[in-house]
Formats: C-alpha cells, structure tokens, sequence
C-alpha cells in the first residue's frame, strides 16, 4: 500500500501545470491465461508521457496479489504442454514474435519515447534490442546443447540435459521497456518456462506492445501473462509467490535486495541486474575528441538514465584541462527537449521523483568541498518544457574519488570529472566503487589497454568506445553490488532460464556401482 501511495503521489507530482484529463484515454488490461482482463479491483494508474504531463498515454491495470494468484494458475495450467513442445518448434514461434516486432518497429518506437522519453533514435534501438534478442535466442531452440561424456563403467552412458526450471516471475524497470522484457521473456520461452512479467509501473505500454506481439505471433495461452502494477503490490506478490521457482529481476540494488532476501526465505532462484556507477578512463595518449564524443554519449545518452551511463570520468592529468573544457562545450551545446522531436538530443528524465533524486544530487555535489559544477545543473521550467521533466546536461569538474557524486548511482544527466596521474591510480579510483558493471579505457597503447581489461573488476569493459553499447550476443551483467553472479543476454542466459539434469543409462543388465565396483584388470 505505501508504495501504491508513493506512486500515486509519483503520478500527480508529476504534474507540473493543470492536466487536462481526457475520457477517450484507453484502459489497459492485464493478459491472464490468453486473455485481456482488467484487474480484480478494477482500479487503474496512469502512464504520462515525462515530456508533457498534459499527454496521458493510457490507464493500465492496477493489479493485486489476486491477479498475480491468477496469472500464475494460468502459467501453471500452461506448464506442461509448452515445456512438451519440442524447442525448435517453441522457436519457430518466436520467430514469427520477431518479424511482428520488426514490422512494428516504428510505431512501438514512438510509443516508447512518449512514455519512456528518450529521443526516437534510443527508443528505436531499445526495439531493435527486443528484436535482436529474439531473433538471436530462438535461435537456441535447435542448440539448447546439453553434452555426453564417458561413464566410467562399461556398458553405461552419461549426459546431461537443460531442462526448464519451471514457472518464472520477470520484474522490469522502466528505462529499457521493451529491450529488458525481452531479455528475460524470450530465453524463458525458449528453455520451455511460463512466465508472469510485471513492467515498471512507468512504463507499461511497451512491455503491454511486447506481450500483445506474443499473442499475435501465436504463443499459447497461459504462457505469457502481463500484470502491471506498482512494485510493493504486484511487484511483491511476485516475489513471495510460492509457486514461482525463479525470480529474474532487473532494478535498483535496493530493491533487488529485498527480491533476494524474499528469493531465499523461500529458495526461489533469483537472478539480479542492478544499479552501476560506470567509468571511462582516459589516458594522456588518448585520442581526446573521440573519448568526448563517447563520455557525452555515456553520460547524457537516455539521459544519464542507463544502468551502464558514464557517470565517472577518470582522465589523466596532462590533459584534463583540455579534457573539460571540451567536454563542457560539448554538454552546453546539446539540444534538450521532447524526445519526439527529430532536433532533441536528449529528452526529459521519467518522472517527478527522478527530478527531486538528481536534483538533490546536484545540490550535493555543490557542496562537496572542492568539486566545481561546470556546466549545468538547473531544472528547466519555462515554455516547451513546462509540462516535463527537465534537467541541464551537468558536469562536476574537480571531483574527489570518494566524494557521493562519484561513488552514488545518479541516473540522470549528470557526470563528474576525476584527475588522475598514472594508470595504476586511474583503475583504483575506477574499481573504488561499489558497482560492478561497465568500464571503459580511451588510450593508443595496446600495453596499458590490456592492463585495464585485466584489472578492471566489472562485467563489461570496453576499449575506444563509451560505456555503453552492449550487444546481445554477448553476457551481461556485473560483479559486486550490480549482481549476483549471473549473466543475462548471449547463451550464458540460459543457465539462468534452464536447470541441468545429469543422466545416466546403464545398459550392461547388471548392478554397477559407481566408485565401488572397479574395472577387471584395474585396481
Ligand atoms: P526499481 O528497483 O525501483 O524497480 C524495478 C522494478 O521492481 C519495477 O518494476 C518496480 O515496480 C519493481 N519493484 C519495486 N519495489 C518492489 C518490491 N518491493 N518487490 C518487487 N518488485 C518491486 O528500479 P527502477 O525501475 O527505478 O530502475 C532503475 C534501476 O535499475 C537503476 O538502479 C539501474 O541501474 C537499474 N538497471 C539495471 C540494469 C542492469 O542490467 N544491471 C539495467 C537497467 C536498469 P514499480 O515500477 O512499480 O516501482
């Protein structure tokens, strides 16, 4: 209930100027057991574009544990028959989900900006994401490679097997509505799962875009089943749900926390992507402007609101001068405004909550003793942005390596500059953070670049390029406080989203102990 008054307090501070409240808004039901129904309680919530507050997107279902209850009644009944469809024909599927969802693109791209805000271009490749991921991971349904390997008796032989762990629970956040889903829902469905998906409670109609694709591409009812609602309610119900063997959750570490804790009262399996602190290294040989180009990237792409943003620029000393001043000029002179705008180079950030957290941030780092706030830092509140969520593109210049706004997960514009005078310094200050999950070096000596790769404790690092541009071929994920040891997206997910069974088939007609009975003419 709290959180259900936090979010409505979330939603009508999220006026800024009276809103003018349509009848024709749409409702939008929760999906149970193949079906579009409203929620128990027959309450709604609202979903406001962050650009515009006027603009109402739709009233989706309010859920309760009782539509969680259903919604896994309906996952169970679905259970047997889709783990018994063989994989490839489960594939086949999903590759009919990821010509829909291409055929789509631009129409769920334009409805994610008017929810999530980010430009088109960004919203676009978060589309683009869900379709890679599903192109990629139906593929699996001809792989999902077990193996074989010598008994050590005779006549005896041994494998092993993915099997589906069961019925999941998928927990979203709302800075990647369409692309995070995926990543969760689609190697569930390969491996043979049924899953209940709850989107952030800001950003349901894409993850609402993805799930009605999954009817359209023919996926039997009961095995994919939608609840929107706010996280405490929905959220939690999820969680606790004794009869979800896997919880996959994508969040805050804070409240991937409470996830885990409820995961292991009741020894669900829980994986967990969570919060980041990210850093670009940049050396003295450095290649200055590329290394701008991808920290203004890394820092002010989706509005610093990525879990893999630039939010910390380690950069050597001999340049750092040069370094901000560039980096400064650069921030001022991007355009920011309504995502759906062609000219915007970066949109609003998500909500009123959001503003009051970075801004605080802000006003922090104005009082940290020695840091300079460079450029930025106001809200923006007159004309087209009125109605928004508004933030400066801002950059803290001087900044100490412990000070909060270097060691603090933002999400939002902001970013913090941090002299360094050696490489060794450099990955100190950049492992020096609770988070673990993107790094990056910008330099032109192969030695000191292999140097990073090997001593920067993170699950992404990347090379002459920003810290952000995951592909999703490849594991993702991070150590420390961003996870909790598992990888999502390459085939690495599928040891989340499947269990190995161990076989074997003696065929010799006789009892053969294992580590007692010795081979003739052995032991
Ligand atoms: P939150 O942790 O606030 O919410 C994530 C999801 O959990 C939402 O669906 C939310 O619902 C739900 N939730 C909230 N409370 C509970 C609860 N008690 N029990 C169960 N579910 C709950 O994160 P944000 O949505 O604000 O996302 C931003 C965070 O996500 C950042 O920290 C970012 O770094 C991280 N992130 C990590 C990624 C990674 O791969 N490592 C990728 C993307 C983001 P509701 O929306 O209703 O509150």
């Amino acid at each position: 209930m709290a959180q259900a008054k936090k979010a409505l307090a979330k939603n009508n501070s999220r006026q800024t100027s009276p809103r003018i409240v349509r009848s024709s808004v749409k409702t939008y039901d929760n999906y149970i057991g193949g079906k579009w129904v409203p929620s128990e309680s027959g309450e709604h919530f609202e979903n406001i574009n962050p650009a515009d507050t006027n603009d109402i997107i739709g009233r989706f279902a309010l859920s309760t544990s009782k539509d969680v209850n259903a919604a896994v009644n309906a996952a169970r009944e679905a259970f047997d028959g889709w783990r018994n469809t063989p994989a490839p024909r489960r594939a086949e599927i999903l590759f009919r989900l990821g010509e829909i969802l291409l055929g789509n693109k631009p129409r769920f791209t334009a409805d994610m900006t008017r929810e999530m805000g980010k430009v088109l271009k960004e919203a676009g490749g978060d589309v683009q994401e869900a379709i890679d991921c599903t192109y990629y991971t139906a593929g699996e349904g001809r792989r999902l490679h077990g193996f074989t390997t010598p008994a050590e008796m005779p006549d005896k032989f041994a494998m092993c097997v993915r099997q589906p762990v069961g019925l999941c629970g998928l927990i979203t956040p709302w800075n990647f509505p369409m692309a995070i889903p995926s990543w969760k829902l689609i190697p569930a469905l390969v491996c043979g799962n049924t899953v209940v998906l709850k989107p952030a409670e800001d950003t349901p109609f894409s993850t609402y875009n993805l799930v009605e694709a999954c009817e359209q591409a023919g996926i039997p009812p009961g095995v994919v089943n939608l609840v929107t609602g706010y996280g405490e309610n929905a959220g939690a119900a999820i969680t606790n749900h004794t009869a979800l063997r896997l919880i996959s959750f994508t969040g805050s570490t804070e409240t991937g926390r409470t996830v885990a804790s409820a995961c292991a009262e009741r020894n669900a399996i829980c994986s967990l992507e969570m919060g980041g602190k990210n850093v670009i290294i940049v050396m003295e040989d450095a290649d200055i402007d590329l290394a701008i180009e991808g920290a203004v990237w890394g820092a002010f792409g989706t509005s610093g609101q990525r879990c893999t943003a630039s939010s910390r620029l380690v950069v050597h000393k001999k340049i750092y001068k040069q370094f901000c001043k560039k980096l400064v000029e650069h921030a001022k002179r991007l355009r920011v405004g309504n995502g759906a705008d062609a000219k915007t180079d970066m949109g609003p950030v998500i909500n009123a909550d959001a503003v009051k957290k970075i801004m605080g941030y802000i006003d922090i780092g104005q009082k940290e003793d020695g840091a300079t706030l460079a450029c930025g830092g106001k809200r923006l509140t007159r004309g087209e942005y009125a109605r928004g969520f508004f933030i400066e593109p801002t950059v803290f210049t001087d900044v100490a390596p412990d000070m909060r706004i270097a060691q603090e997960e933002i999400f939002g514009p902001v970013t913090t500059v941090i002299p360094t005078r050696s490489l060794d310094e450099a990955v100190e200050i950049a492992n020096g953070v609770r988070y673990g999950l993107s790094a990056a070096i910008y330099t032109t000596d192969v030695n000191r670049a292999f140097r990073a790769m090997n001593d920067m404790y993170t699950g992404i690092f990347y090379v002459n390029a920003s810290t952000i541009g995951a592909e999703v071929h490849l594991p993702f994920g991070g150590t420390k406080a961003t996870g909790n040891g598992h990888r999502e997206a390459g085939t690495q997910v599928l040891d989340i989203f499947s269990e190995w069974k161990s076989i074997y088939v003696d065929y010799s007609g006789k009892l053969q102990r294992a580590q007692i009975d010795m081979v003739e003419g052995m032991g």
